[in-house]
């Protein structure tokens, strides 16, 4: 599908109250402001990055002395591009293999997003390698043995309820003897056991960085666009315990809160590197801003 036809629900909720708001006012007065900001609050844009768009047309419509509604949309758009700023591209090693740690809470697509990256980075022609280090789910390994197939990939697995950075451990040590390019790390995602899951991320990426100079290349979170101001607390708590180097954001195909993504950017600093827009192997795709707001002003 079009990112177009993804963002569907978004783009209804917000880029048409938008519209509707410029046709409805026939002057930009404080009443359009407030109306404004409150469609952003409602698509999830968050407080923070609300107010930096406000008064950044606020100033624009000063500058240029603009005093048509309908121009606001133009402004508007802009200025949502250049706050997403440049695109960041996922990073890999110059000399294999890459390691991608993909973190982030149970459910929010973390394997199936592993399994459509894999398909990716097959389809490309790399060798890709799966490490189920997520031990404390049975079910986890199961799916992430079913991605395995459907992609092309390796896997390195151990018994439910093992040692994950142990996993980790080995999955590289394959990886290096098989010339893979690509290792991607599944890891656990209960979130009532908070520190110690903390603990065991910061294991795994010692094990990492000890064994593999340089790595991880990227420590990826999943969140949920569904869930709106959620992900953005989830960004925080993740990126305070694994330093966070790009976020994918699931599940943008039947959520009305893609908004979020220009919260995550504003409050996090975190770059969103690419995008769910559904449940096919096929469905990733790389974040890029310009048509990502290009798509929601369609
Ligand atoms: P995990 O617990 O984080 O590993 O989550 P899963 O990968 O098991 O995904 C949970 C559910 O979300 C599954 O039913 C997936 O098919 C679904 N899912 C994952 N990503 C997307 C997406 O981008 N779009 C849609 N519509 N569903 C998704």
């Amino acid at each position: 599908p079009k990112l177009k036809e993804t963002l569907a629900k978004t783009r209804e909720s917000f880029v048409s109250k938008v519209t509707q708001l410029v046709r409805r006012h026939d002057k930009i007065d404080e009443d359009f402001y407030e109306e404004l900001e409150e469609i952003l609050l409602q698509a999830d844009v968050g407080v923070a990055a609300t107010s930096r768009l406000i008064d950044a047309v606020r100033a624009d419509v000063k500058k240029k002395k603009i005093g048509n509604p309908e121009d606001v949309r133009l402004l508007l758009r802009e200025r949502m591009e250049e706050l997403l700023g440049e695109n960041a591209p996922l990073q890999f090693a110059t000399a294999p293999p890459t390691v991608i740690l993909v973190v982030g809470v149970n459910g929010v697509g973390k394997t199936t997003t592993i399994g459509k990256l894999a398909y990716r980075l097959r389809q490309e022609g790399r060798r890709v390698l799966l490490a189920a280090a997520d031990t404390f789910r049975a079910a986890a390994i199961e799916q992430l043995e079913v991605w395995r197939e459907r992609a092309g990939a390796d896997i390195v697995k151990h018994q439910p309820g093992s040692d994950s950075a142990a996993v980790v451990y080995d999955a590289l040590q394959a990886a290096r003897k098989r010339g893979v390019d690509v290792v991607i790390i599944d890891t656990a995602g209960r979130l009532h056991t908070k520190t110690n899951l903390m603990e065991e991320l910061r294991k795994i990426k010692r094990v990492v960085s000890r064994e593999i100079p340089g790595a991880p290349h990227e420590v990826l979170l999943v969140v949920d666009a569904a869930t709106g101001q959620n992900a953005l607390r989830q960004a925080e708590l993740f990126g305070e315990a694994t330093d966070v180097t790009g976020i994918v954001l699931t599940k943008l195909d039947g959520t009305a809160k893609g908004g979020v993504v220009l919260a995550i950017r504003e409050e996090r600093g975190i770059p969103v590197k690419l995008i769910g827009t559904g449940e096919r192997p096929e469905d990733l795709k790389v974040f890029d801003g310009k048509e990502f707001v290009a798509a929601l002003f369609a």
